[in-house]
């Protein structure tokens, strides 16, 4: 069964009137960018001024009507989540998810280190907004170096009064509130926000059942917000600028411009900030200089290794959340029923956007390879909590790692499927499909170099 394209590129897309639009990383490459008073002459806390005037409701209405979303991976619009905290919640936390660690991302890291303080003012509008005094920075404990840089720049911002003393707001009233950074230890089930919440308590990282979500009962049981690096340091900007030019930028559904980080065979790897919706091509040949030595694109990881993949043939989807997720071609349906999933609405999943983390790999890639390399990362990082992520992602990581091996035996190909689909919708934590959707997807996509690994071994 084969199901075509809606349309490669919707109609509603403003990349290239977009090009050049830098937010995020308006002050990468100036000399100091990581100090206050380089972040102040460039106009760094004037957005807070103007959020002080302005009642906390007010601004929530501001990022909802300026479709940022999540930067972190689910792409969950940023201005309805800080709507979901209680109106009559007493305690209420922010804490900023730095557990970076999806293999193929590396933007956060880039964020902290060349301007913690658009962060730092991020949190602040935000705290300001959800009525957050004490906020958080969960930090992954690799990221040394970034730490340092920012514990300075909030050590700076204690001794600037910014943190820590009490501001003017509307309405007479004054708004006071601290940071805290909290080091990782390196593990990326961390990075889930119920299981960076339990080692922030100083627990071990478990995810926890949901519900209750984070909103209502987060850290210490209080009502929590947990945003992305990047989604906070947008903040700023649409404050300053308003959410419908921040809305006009994007397409769809998606608000502002997105951060790649492009890694794989192209000539031109880097963390690169571009139009959300520039599609994939253009990203490959425009951005990253196309792919060395003349070689042909096998296929693209779109956004962080726990996504399904692209193929060849689909290279001219716009790398946007909606877009990913129901724009691409769905071909071979019957071969894994789990592919594509039913998200209600006509709309069926194929991949997502993600982390932003773009693999690209040309026609020399030994696939089977490729997908048992990743399936042993996630095997190695489950927590152990369920059984079916606890076995399943072995199961994977074992039967790949034979298969590309040579070592394949006949059935398993359809052993991959039935495992992928005995994890996929049976775990706590969305780490059971980091390692079920992405099998199902290359399983989809390149069936028939699996099987090509048993004909060998046969
Ligand atoms: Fe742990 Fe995996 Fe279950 Fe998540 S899905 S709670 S990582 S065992």
């Amino acid at each position: 069964m084969t199901i075509s394209a809606t349309s490669a590129t919707p109609a509603t897309s403003n990349w290239q009137g977009a090009q050049g639009v830098k937010i995020v990383t308006k002050n990468f490459g100036v000399p100091d960018s990581h100090k206050l008073a380089t972040y102040r002459a460039r106009g760094g806390w004037e957005a807070f001024r103007k959020s002080a005037g302005m009642a906390p409701a007010e601004i929530v209405d501001e990022v909802k009507k300026s479709n940022l979303r999540g930067r972190g991976g689910a792409g969950f619009p940023t201005g309805m989540k800080w709507s979901f905290v209680p109106k009559e919640a007493r305690t209420v936390y922010l804490v900023v998810n730095a557990d970076e660690s999806e293999p193929g991302t590396c933007k956060d890291r880039e964020l902290l280190a060349y301007d913690p303080h658009l962060l730092i003012e991020g949190m602040a509008i935000a705290s300001y907004a959800i009525g957050c005094k004490h906020a958080y920075i969960y930090i992954r404990g690799e990221m040394m170096r970034e730490a340092k840089i920012v514990q300075a720049a909030i050590d700076e911002a204690y001794a600037a009064g910014l943190l820590g003393s009490d501001h003017p707001v509307a309405g007479g009233r004054t708004f006071r509130f601290d940071i805290t950074l909290h080091r990782g230890a390196g593990a990326y089930i961390c990075g889930e926000e119920t299981a960076l919440l339990n080692s922030l308590e100083g627990k071990r990282g478990w995810p926890r059942l949901k519900p209750p979500f984070p909103a209502v009962k987060g850290l210490f049981q209080q009502a929590t917000v947990v945003n992305n690096v990047e989604t906070l340091m947008n903040v700023p900007e649409i404050v300053q600028k308003g959410g419908a030019w921040f809305a006009g930028l994007g397409l769809g559904k998606s608000g502002g411009t997105r951060i790649v980080c492009v890694s794989g065979h192209v000539k031109k790897p880097g963390v690169y900030e571009l139009p959300m919706g520039i599609p994939v091509r253009a990203l490959i040949q425009d951005v990253c200089g196309g792919i060395p030595g003349g070689r042909a694109i096998k296929g693209v990881i779109p956004g962080g290794t726990s996504m399904p993949p692209l193929d060849a043939s689909e290279l001219d989807i716009p790398i946007e959340f909606d877009a990913l997720m129901t724009d691409a071609r769905i071909k071979d349906v019957e071969v894994q029923r789990g592919l594509p999933f039913d998200l209600g609405n006509g709309r069926r999943l194929k991949t997502m956007a993600g982390s932003g983390g773009i693999v690209v790999f040309d026609e020399s890639t030994d696939v089977v390879a490729l997908c048992a390399r990743i399936m042993r990362f996630y095997a190695h990082e489950s927590c152990g909590q369920c059984t079916p992520c606890r076995e399943g992602t072995g199961w994977l990581a074992r039967v790949c790692t034979r298969l590309a091996a040579g070592d394949g035996k006949p059935g398993d190909v359809e052993l991959l499927g039935n495992v992928a689909n005995g994890i996929a919708g049976n775990t706590i934590c969305a780490l059971g499909e980091a390692a079920a959707w992405p099998m199902m997807g290359f399983l989809t996509k390149f069936r028939s170099e699996f099987e090509a690994k048993i004909r060998k071994a046969a």
